[in-house]
C-alpha cells in the first residue's frame, strides 16, 4: 500500500502545482464561493450551465491562497463534473464527502487519490471546500 499512497501523494502535488482549469470563467452563468478559515482556503468556483449540464467550469483562488489540498482538489473537481448534470454532480459530491469523512471510496473515479484526508479530519474541509463553493454554485437561483 505504500506505493499506493506515494502515487496517490503525487497526483496530490501534480494538482496542486499545476491545477487544471484555473482562472476567471468567460460566460459564466453561476458561480460560488468557499472560505476555510481553519486553514485560510479561498475559492471562487464558476460554472456554465446548458440546460441542466455543466458545460463548463473554472475555478480561482486569490494569490498566494490555499493549501496543496483545496487547490488539488478543486483541480480535480473541475475535471470530475464537467459534462455532468446538477444531479450527477450532487451525488458525485456526496460520494466524495461520504469517503473523505471515512466512508468507502465507492465510485469516484480519480478522485479516490483523496481516500488518505480521512486520517486527517483538519483536512477534510480543505478537500471538499471546491465542491461546496461548486453545490452553492449548482443551487443559486
Ligand atoms: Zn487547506
Amino acid at each position: 500500500m505504500a506505493d499506493l499512497r506515494e502515487l496517490y501523494q503525487s497526483v496530490i502535488l501534480d494538482h496542486s502545482r499545476s491545477p487544471r482549469n484555473s482562472g476567471p470563467l468567460a460566460e459564466a452563468t453561476a458561480s460560488g464561493s468557499g472560505h476555510n478559515p481553519m486553514c485560510g482556503d479561498a475559492v471562487v468556483v464558476q460554472v456554465r450551465m446548458d440546460g441542466d449540464t455543466i458545460a463548463d467550469v473554472r475555478f480561482t483562488t486569490p494569490p498566494g491562497v490555499g493549501c496543496a489540498v483545496s487547490k488539488a482538489s478543486a483541480s480535480m473537481m473541475t475535471n470530475a463534473v464537467r459534462g455532468k448534470s446538477r444531479d450527477e454532480a450532487d451525488a458525485l459530491f456526496a460520494r466524495f464527502q461520504r469517503m473523505v469523512t471515512g466512508g468507502p471510496a465507492d465510485d469516484v473515479g480519480h478522485l479516490a487519490v483523496f481516500a488518505g484526508v480521512a486520517q486527517f479530519p483538519v483536512r477534510v474541509k480543505c478537500a471538499t471546500l471546491a465542491w461546496h463553493a461548486l453545490r452553492a454554485a449548482l443551487h443559486t437561483p
